[in-house]
């Protein structure tokens, strides 16, 4: 299940939300609704010199936000 983040509108806070079919996320702080999600900090990681693209290809997905096989920020290590 993909874990996303979250900032609240409203009061800026941030968040993780485990989305779960057609949960919508709520900021923790206010209970706003108004939230947007954020880039995952998975993706921004692996942009090699050269401009290759590293991609998970043989379906070992350790990570669920995104298709990174080498995402330091899906707690793999
Ligand atoms: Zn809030």
């Amino acid at each position: 299940m993909p874990i996303y983040e979250y900032q609240c509108e409203t009061c800026n806070k941030k968040f993780e939300f485990l989305v779960r079919g057609s949960d919508r996320p709520i900021c923790p702080a206010c209970a706003g609704e108004k939230v947007r999600r954020l880039m995952s900090r998975c993706g921004f990681i692996s942009k090699g010199s050269g401009g290759e693209t590293v991609r998970a290809s043989a379906g070992t997905s350790s990570c669920t936000g995104c298709s990174s096989s080498s995402c330091a920020g899906c707690g793999s290590s």
